[in-house]
């Protein structure tokens, strides 16, 4: 078994993963590399051994601000239909010329992650692998020794993977200490699997309890009645927010690494040149819809499929850490947590608008696939820096600004 250096290694229930050789995952970025991936790569001659590959230009150096805090320094180009030009009959060539050792190191982790806590590793997989999104194969608590292996090769390829911890706040000015963090995540965790309400409801409940324990107060139950309510309707800002939040995690064009991260500066000058009134579209590459036309598209969260998929994405994120502190920008606890409500309200947009596209008025399966695919890219490429981070936690502390996105959604 491989070395661990103590640390405890924590796995999530309920989620599987099995490769399903589909191809899928190796499409839509461009692929970084180490130096050590480009050099061992980059000196094979793939013409000799595929003509397509002959006189063709497949790396390129990253640019500074890609670089910036990753280990990687050049990217496989993309072909001209988004897919790694090594996929080769849906596999991949690299693996199937050589062994999986000499893929880029990325590809080998692909699709496990790792977060390292005061309380040991959380381990979890990726929502852009298809295997993942289908739930496919055993479920990782079973997998135990490859993935301690896995985190083996995480921690070679991260040596200085040592997130701080140090400062975790519930919101601005309230500290909390981890072992008080667990309870609350437990609390939050027991809301999201409370199967009686719809997935919004969970939001809503989790979000309730949070602020009542900043207030010291006792939280009240969020009923299933609250779902027949209608949108209360959105305030400029709100509209604002998602708009920002929308076109930063579901760009219509390619991005790469860094070019969706939250610009407070370009926040604020749509806010002083569109107006404060500007109205919410959801834009796709081919066309845009407003709120209004979303509103009239069918959504079942109760569909066993779509419950199962939201449920596993947004739990994965809570048992991983990845949505506040170190695992976040910095955000405290309930802003972090906010920020998920309105992620969860933006998939639900995007699946609506993904289903008009398609001529339908009710959403499926296949369209809240898409949707979190996407998510789950650009939130591996965004960051929020330290003074978007503020204006987070300005915008995303209040419950009934959730509350009014998750109306409206
Ligand atoms: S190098 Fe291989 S595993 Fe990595 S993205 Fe390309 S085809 Fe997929």
């Amino acid at each position: 078994m491989a070395e661990m250096n103590n640390l405890q290694l924590h796995l999530p229930e309920g989620i599987n993963y099995e490769c399903t050789g589909c191809g899928k995952c190796c499409g839509g970025w461009a692929v970084p590399m180490t130096e050590v991936d480009y050099e061992r790569i980059s000196k094979v001659d793939w013409g000799e051994r595929l003509p397509k590959f002959q006189a063709t230009s497949l790396y390129r150096p990253l640019k500074d601000y890609e670089k910036q805090g990753t280990p990687y320094t050049h990217a496989i180009k993309e072909s001209a239909t988004g897919q790694c030009p090594f996929v080769v009959d849906n596999l991949c060539f690299i693996h199937s010329q050589f062994d999986s050792e000499t893929k880029p190191s990325i590809c080998q982790l692909f699709p496990y992650s790792f977060n390292e806590t005061p309380s040991g590793v959380y381990a979890t997989v990726s929502f852009v692998s298809m295997g993942v999104i289908h739930n496919s194969g055993k479920p990782l608590a079973e997998q135990r020794d490859y993935m301690t292996k896995k985190f083996s090769d995480f921690q070679t390829l991260y040596p200085g993977h040592h997130p701080n911890w140090a400062k975790l706040e519930m919101t601005n000015g309230k500290p909390i200490s981890w072992d008080e963090y667990l309870v609350v995540e437990s609390e939050i965790v027991s809301s999201l699997q409370n199967r009686e309400l719809s997935l919004e409801n969970r939001f809503r409940e989790a979000s309730e309890k949070l602020l009542a324990r900043v207030r010291g107060v006792s939280s009240a139950p969020v009923s299933a009645a609250t779902e027949a309510r209608s949108s209360s309707g959105l305030k400029p800002l709100d509209h604002h927010l998602l708009l920002t939040l929308h076109k930063m995690y579901f760009p219509t064009k390619l991005q790469g690494r860094g070019d969706g991260d939250f610009k407070v500066m370009r926040f604020l000058q749509q806010i002083a040149f569109r107006g404060i009134g500007n109205k919410f579209r959801v834009a796709l590459p081919s066309a845009f819809y407003t709120l209004g036309d979303l509103s009239a598209v069918a959504w079942d969260d109760k569909d066993p499929d779509i419950e199962s998929l939201l449920y596993r994405y947004f739990y994965s994120r809570i048992f991983a850490k990845l949505y506040f502190g170190a695992g976040f920008g910095q955000l405290t606890v309930i802003t972090g947590f906010h920020h998920l409500g309105l992620l969860y309200a933006l998939v639900k947009m995007q699946s609506k608008a993904l289903a008009l596209s398609r001529g339908v008025n009710k959403v499926s399966y296949v369209d809240v696939v898409a949707a979190i695919r996407q998510l789950e890219k650009r939130m591996g490429e965004t960051s929020v820096d330290g003074m978007a981070a503020a204006v987070f936690e300005l915008l995303m502390f209040s419950s009934s600004r959730l509350d009014r996105i998750l109306s409206a959604a």
